[in-house]
């Protein structure tokens, strides 16, 4: 059975119950973290299990097959242990063959689907569904978790999602039909959450969206309000803002989904000032101009590796994180090559890769040229034997450096030992640190604070390092 979340905080309030389960990417999460926080402020309160609860809700992604399929068989689940299901996400705004909606099809028993990001919609599913409860001490009272809500990562680390929707059309995607084209949330906004997030014990603020770089686009650059001075809604600018809020904290603010325009040149000197972290999250996805041009690449015009360069010279600290298609429709030999080349010759410091699928509704499935699955991933893993070499000698420039640890676990103060990441690593998505039992008997490690290590060697895409 899938884990049923139940968040750090609950309110007081006596049952009603929601179970409640989170599928998909951080997108999703900051979703179900909204859902959440409005269900605690109205006195719902949380099951751990099916059985325990009034009434279940699944928030599916709807991204890739393999996504697709844990969401369906999670309302299956959820269906059978409990029965009251409401059904939101990705997946919700999707249709299969002849319009009709999918998660209606494969399960015609839920209560309500709605699409992601979709709050309110979800919460008038419950009202219907699962009366309010009335409490007169809840109903007078303001929401307790502040500007920043509900968390479902661990207290010292929280996705803050600056902008929802997307206004490209990558060919291979399908999250523009599902997410709308893109809303940015006002920058006020943006950054009282974030300082909410700062007083409320983060150290590590992942800035994610569809596309970070376009921040603002939608609404011109408006110039908003920050406590009462005049700030644009653009990427830079809440670069700059979020690091002076994060220094006095002494927290990292990392950079997820950025494209490269030359736009983000600017943000490269806040980071070798410390007011980002020196890493950037970057999709290429591809590096052969023909094969971004059918992909529709936001950003395909570009000269990357150039650009990697002269990012790196800005800030030689920079770290570059990536994820790419092999065997997107059409793909030569020659520009898979390409794709190779690219990878050693920009030193991509982590590396994703899937073999190209086609996703129900994407336009590539139109593309001439599909490749053999076996083609597709066959080039996959020759992607992927280069790209983990690239990283791996990457990694082992550290060895003999001392950094900066955060703190993951440790159990019992980290006398065994303990896990954290450098600015070198995004939770989930890259390496970790692991660091061996402190030396000295009066050090301690402990979650969430950060510590300094020195790196004594590599293991696979880890560090081993020791705490001092
Ligand atoms: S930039 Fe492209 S891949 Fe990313 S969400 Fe927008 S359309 Fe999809």
């Amino acid at each position: 059975m899938s884990d049923v979340l139940s968040p750090q905080k609950t309110s007081a309030a006596a049952p009603p119950r929601v179970g409640f389960v989170s599928l998909g990417c951080p997108k999703a999460l900051t979703d179900s973290e909204l859902i959440l926080t409005q269900l605690s402020a109205e006195g719902y309160q949380t099951s751990k299990t099916y059985e325990g609860a009034d009434i279940v809700i699944v928030n599916t992604c709807g991204f890739i097959d393999d996504a697709v399929r844990e969401s369906l068989d999670t309302i299956g689940e959820a269906l059978a242990g409990n029965g009251k299901v409401i059904v939101t996400g990705c997946l919700g705004a999707r249709t299969g063959e002849g319009g009709e909606n999918l998660v209606r099809k494969m399960h015609p028993s839920v209560l309500a689907v709605t699409g992601p990001h979709a709050t309110q919609e979800v919460m008038d599913a419950v009202h219907l569904n699962l009366p309010k409860p009335h409490d007169p001490f809840i109903d007078l009272m303001p929401n307790s978790f502040g500007e920043a809500g509900i968390k479902l990562t661990p207290r010292h680390y929280a996705y803050l999602k600056i902008s929802e929707g997307c206004n490209h059309r990558c060919t291979f995607c399908i999250i523009p039909s599902m997410r709308g084209d893109l809303v940015s949330r006002p920058i006020g906004d943006v950054l009282k959450e974030a300082r909410a997030l700062f007083e409320g014990g983060v150290k590590e603020l992942l800035v994610i969206s569809q596309d970070t770089s376009a921040y603002g686009v939608d609404v011109k650059y408006r110039t908003g309000f920050y406590e009462g001075r005049p700030i644009r809604t653009r990427m830079l600018d809440l670069v700059q803002a979020l690091g002076e809020i994060a220094e006095p904290y002494g927290a990292w603010v990392r950079l997820h989904y950025v494209y490269p325009y030359p736009s983000v040149d600017e943000v490269i000197p806040l980071m070798a000032q410390g007011l980002a972290l020196p890493y950037l999250d970057v999709p290429f996805q591809h590096s052969h101009p023909d094969v971004l041009r059918r992909m529709k690449r936001p950003a395909s015009g570009e000269k990357n590796l150039e650009r990697i360069e002269r990012w790196r010279e800005a800030c030689p600290e920079l770290v570059v994180r990536s994820t790419f298609i092999a065997g997107f429709p059409g793909e030569t030999e020659q520009e898979f090559q390409h794709l190779l080349d690219f990878v050693q010759e920009a030193g991509i410091d982590r590396a994703g890769c899937f073999a190209y699928s086609a996703i129900d509704g994407a336009v590539a499935n139109e593309i001439p040229g599909m490749l053999p699955i076996e083609v597709r991933e066959e080039r996959r893993s020759r992607f992927m034997a280069v790209a983990e070499q690239v990283s791996a000698d990457r990694l082992r420039r550290r060895v003999g450096a001392t950094m900066q640890v955060l703190v993951d676990s440790a159990p019992a103060l980290g006398r065994k030992g303990g896990v954290g990441r450098t600015y070198a690593d995004a939770p989930e998505i890259d390496g970790v640190v692991r660091l061996l039992p402190p030396l000295k008997a009066s050090k301690t490690l402990k979650v969430g604070e950060f510590t300094r290590a020195s790196i004594v060697s590599t293991d696979g895409h880890d560090l081993v390092a020791q705490p001092i």
